[in-house]
């Protein structure tokens, strides 16, 4: 295969192209980024000599298809785009500029160019949120009941890429998946929020509603998920990929507490952000039975070993933290109704 793999220079962009070129080390892998505050070329330093690095953005149509042609590309995995709640709150539209038009013109690119595969990486948060006490999950027919900027504007990308598959018989598939966690994920995610912050004897800003739970996946059991897809799925279906294990931000809370050796009272609570989802949870019933998927990385470890990684890679995060461009809380105070760009 000759991938693209846009957005390969954040979080789990850059840990699924480090985790292609192990897997897969005849296969081209062209990483695609514009570089936005969490976009980080350093995600990539250990694999660099192995790929093609271009920037450049994915709502750029003459450009991707020029790059398209330029490596000869046949799958495209579409993981850019911007990715955090808070941020979508002061600054909705560059979420539906690059995660609604974006993907559109990158599906646009691919139809042009000829594509063998797209792949599109997706969010259990479309499906709107669930009720902390049902037994409700999300199946891959949920209606579509997105609440938040950044989980509409995801919602709207997946539409127009099945309207591609649709109208013109794009071979495109999606992933929809829970929350990821592990090594690389930019400063301003909950985890490693509250890791650096532990680990610097700091506040962690716990919200209001401590007690909203989300369903954790390591990041390495994401990238099999997507390989399983790209090799076995089926084009035009969609596929949730997620662990069945939840957590609450509160019990992420004092898990970090308790492996960076912090005491409790460090948690701090914060107002919630408008719109909080309270849970989401999937039923991947499909992946597993039709592509024999299923996670491998047990939460507890997993969680150990990630809270491990931040604290040795205190170089890599440190100038990340003055990069984020929101501070949680920021809607209630004086800077409400903006971000820093
Ligand atoms: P991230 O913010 O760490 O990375 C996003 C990357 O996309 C960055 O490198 C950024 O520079 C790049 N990007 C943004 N706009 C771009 C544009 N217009 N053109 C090219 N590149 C652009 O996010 P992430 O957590 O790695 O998420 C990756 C994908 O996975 C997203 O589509 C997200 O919605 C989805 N997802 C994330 C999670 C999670 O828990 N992190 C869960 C489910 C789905």
């Amino acid at each position: 295969m000759r991938l693209l793999v846009t957005g390969g220079a954040g979080f789990i962009g850059s840990n699924f192209v480090r985790y292609w070129v192990e897997h897969h080390p005849d296969d081209t892998v062209v990483a695609f980024d514009v570089l936005t505050y969490a976009g980080n070329r350093p995600n990539l330093a250990d694999v660099e000599d192995r790929i093609a690095f271009v920037q450049g953005d994915i709502g750029d149509l003459e450009g991707v298809t020029a790059t398209l042609a330029a490596h000869d590309i046949d799958v495209i995995v579409n993981f850019a785009a911007e990715s955090h709640n808070s941020l979508a709150i002061l600054d909705p539209t560059r979420f539906f500029q690059t995660n609604v038009m974006g993907t559109q013109a990158l599906a646009e690119a691919a139809r042009r160019h000829g594509v063998a595969r797209f792949h599109h990486i997706s969010t259990c948060e479309v499906y709107g949120d669930l009720p902390l006490d049902s037994d409700e999950v999300f199946t891959e027919e949920t209606p579509y009941r997105p609440r938040t900027p950044y989980n509409a504007s995801k919602a709207g990308g997946d539409h127009a890429v099945r309207a591609y598959v649709e109208t013109y018989g794009l071979p495109a598939t999606i992933t929809n998946c829970c929350n990821n966690y592990g090594p690389y994920q930019f400063p301003e995610k909950v985890i490693p929020l509250f890791t650096s912050r532990a680990l610097d004897d700091q506040a962690l800003p716990v919200y209001q509603s401590s007690q909203n739970k989300r369903e954790w996946l390591h990041v390495d059991d994401h990238c099999r998920a997507i390989d399983l897809v790209l090799h076995h799925g089926t084009v035009g279906e969609t596929y949730n990929v997620g662990s069945g294990v939840e957590a609450s931000v509160e019990q992420i809370a004092d898990a970090v507490l308790a492996a960076t050796g912090r005491p409790l009272s460090l948690k701090e609570t914060v107002p919630d952000r408008p719109s909080h989802d309270r849970r989401y949870l999937l039923d991947s019933t499909k992946i597993r039975t039709q592509l024999g998927w299923e996670p491998t990385v047990e939460f507890e470890q997993g969680l150990a070993d990630t809270v491990a990684w931040y604290a040795d890679h205190r170089s890599w995060w440190e100038p990340l933290r003055d990069r984020a461009p929101v501070v949680e809380g920021a809607w209630e105070g004086p800077a409400a109704g903006g971000a820093r760009p």
